[in-house]
């Protein structure tokens, strides 16, 4: 989609810091990180948001969670947060389909601001 700054980084126009790619998805290092280990996992086909998981894309969304299952074990975390903000009042600030991994340092729950 233009002007979608997560499908320009998909598509190597704008760069990022990889973790992980192959042709479907690519995972890489948040701008602003919330922990000593931080990172997105997106889709590089252009999904809106977790309100746009429909049975025609949520085999992407099954392959994001076996990347995360793989992209912590190389990283060494055992212990980590999985969060997609989804609508402005949950803060995305992207739209484009994205879980944010976090991890290396101890989180609260409920979740804040
Ligand atoms: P959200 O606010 O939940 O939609 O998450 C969007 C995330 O994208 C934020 O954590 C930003 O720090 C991150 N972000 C924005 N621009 C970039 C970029 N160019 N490279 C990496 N992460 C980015
Ligand atoms: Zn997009």
């Amino acid at each position: 989609m233009e002007d979608c700054l997560f499908c320009k980084i998909a598509k190597g126009d704008i760069p990022s810091k990889k973790v992980y790619e192959d042709e479907d998805l690519l995972a890489f290092y948040d701008i602003d990180p919330q922990g000593p280990v931080h990172f997105l996992v997106i889709p590089k086909q252009h999904i809106g948001s977790c309100a746009e998981i429909d049975e025609s894309n949520s085999a992407i969304v099954a392959k994001c969670f076996e990347v995360i299952a793989k992209c912590t074990k190389e990283l060494g975390l055992e212990s980590f947060r999985v969060v997609s903000n989804t609508g402005l009042q949950a803060g995305q600030s992207v739209n484009h389909l994205h879980f944010h991994v976090i991890g290396g340092r101890d989180m609260t729950w409920p979740p804040g601001d």
